[in-house]
Parts: structure tokens; C-alpha cells; sequence
């Protein structure tokens, strides 16, 4: 699962765990992105805080892992080039990236998406206000057997965004039970998100 995670937030956690649970998927791996192209204009936290929050809200769940290597990486993180590493590592491993509807649908415009569906199965779930209908549209792009490389899947919609979470810290409102209690302590630690 790639992203900013800027920062990581229960509606995250709970798309990674019901998708591994409902595919049988040994591991899910967050894998925070260096600078994302599609964001290139925003700013995120310091990699190293995305990092430290996404190992704490991991932490107790045997079935998720992270991965530095886009942060270890120089320039905009291309979710290709890191399928393509993650595939030589784990040649025996079928690999699937798992995003939210919202980032699906720009899945045309990403690096290489034709080879991106050939190497990857796609699960989006759902998320508020992105309808499977559009999903399905922008699928049309692609040819056939590639089409049937992402599947759509229901979530138990969480309506919480990081870009949701920032704006509440900036305005001293409450994020409890948006993201894990450990996050949240770490955000008032490391004063982020402030300005
Ligand atoms: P921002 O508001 O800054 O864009 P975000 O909450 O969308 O942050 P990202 O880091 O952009 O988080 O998202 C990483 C991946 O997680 C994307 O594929 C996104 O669609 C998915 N995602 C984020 N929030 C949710 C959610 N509440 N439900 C389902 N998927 C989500
Ligand atoms: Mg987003």
C-alpha cells in the first residue's frame, strides 16, 4: 500500500487489514512515498515522522510491515519502479497494490500503468464521495485482460483524510479516534502539523 501518510490514519489501517484478511494476503507493507507525483506541490511531514508514526500504528498487527525504500530513494517515488524492485526481491510473491478509489482513479495518468496492472493485481476500496462507477469508466483506458486487473472492493467506509487530520491539528481540534492513539501522541510530541 502506498501513500503519503502524512499521516497515517485508521482509514488506512482498516483498508489494509480487511483486504488481507479477504484475499488471504500474507503481509501488507506501507510504503510511505519520498515525494509523491501526484502531490509534488504539497509539502508532507519529514519522512523520517511518517515513518516513526507508520511503525507505531503498525506495530501490533503481525500482518503489516513497512518499507523505508522510497524514503531511501532521491526524487518523486513512481509506485513502477518500486513493484519492479519489490518483484526481483520476491520473485515467487504475487503482488497486490492495495489504494483507496479516490488514487485509482488517476491511475492512468501514473508512470507506466500499463505495466503497473501487469505486474500488480489493484484492489481500491471504497472511499466516501469516489463512486465505483467512475472507477470502472476510467478502467475503460486499458485493454481488456489488463482491465481486469483491478477489482473493486467494499470497505466499511472511514470518512478520515490526513489532509482532514492536519487541518484539525492547525486548528487545535481533536483527531482522537482518528488515528491511533500512539500517532496522536507523537504528533503533540513532535509539535507537527502546527503551522
Ligand atoms: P491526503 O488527504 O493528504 O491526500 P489521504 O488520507 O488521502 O491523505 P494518502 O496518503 O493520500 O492519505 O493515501 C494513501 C492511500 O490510502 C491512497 O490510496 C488513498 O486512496 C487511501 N486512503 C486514504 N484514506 C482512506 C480512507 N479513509 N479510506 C480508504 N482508503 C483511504
Ligand atoms: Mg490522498
Amino acid at each position: 500500500m502506498g501513500g503519503t501518510f502524512d499521516p497515517v490514519h485508521h482509514g488506512h489501517l482498516l483498508a489494509a487489514e480487511v483486504v488481507r484478511c479477504h484475499y488471504g494476503l500474507e503481509l501488507v507493507v506501507f510504503v510511505p512515498a519520498a515525494i509523491s507525483p501526484a502531490k509534488r506541490d504539497a509539502r508532507p511531514a519529514d519522512g523520517f515522522h511518517r515513518l516513526i508514526m507508520l511503525y507505531l500504528a503498525t506495530l501490533s498487527n503481525p500482518g503489516f510491515e513497512v518499507s523505508a525504500y522510497e524514503l531511501e530513494r532521491e526524487g518523486p517515488s513512481y509506485t513502477v519502479d518500486t513493484i519492479r524492485t519489490f518483484r526481483e526481491q520476491e520473485p515467487e510473491a504475487q503482488i497486490y497494490f492495495i489504494t483507496g478509489a479516490d488514487a485509482a482513479l488517476s491511475l492512468p495518468s501514473w508512470q507506466s500503468p500499463e505495466e503497473l496492472l501487469s505486474m500488480a493485481r489493484f484492489i481500491a476500496v471504497s472511499r466516501p464521495g469516489f463512486s465505483h462507477q467512475s472507477l470502472e469508466q476510467v478502467m475503460q483506458a486499458f485493454p481488456g485482460n489488463l482491465r481486469d486487473r483491478l477489482e473493486v472492493f467494499d470497505i466499511p467506509v472511514v470518512g478520515v483524510s490526513s489532509s482532514e487530520i492536519r487541518r484539525r491539528v492547525r486548528n487545535g481540534n481533536t483527531i482522537k479516534y482518528m488515528v491511533p492513539e500512539s500517532v496522536e501522541n507523537y504528533i503533540v510530541r513532535e509539535k507537527l502539523y502546527l503551522t
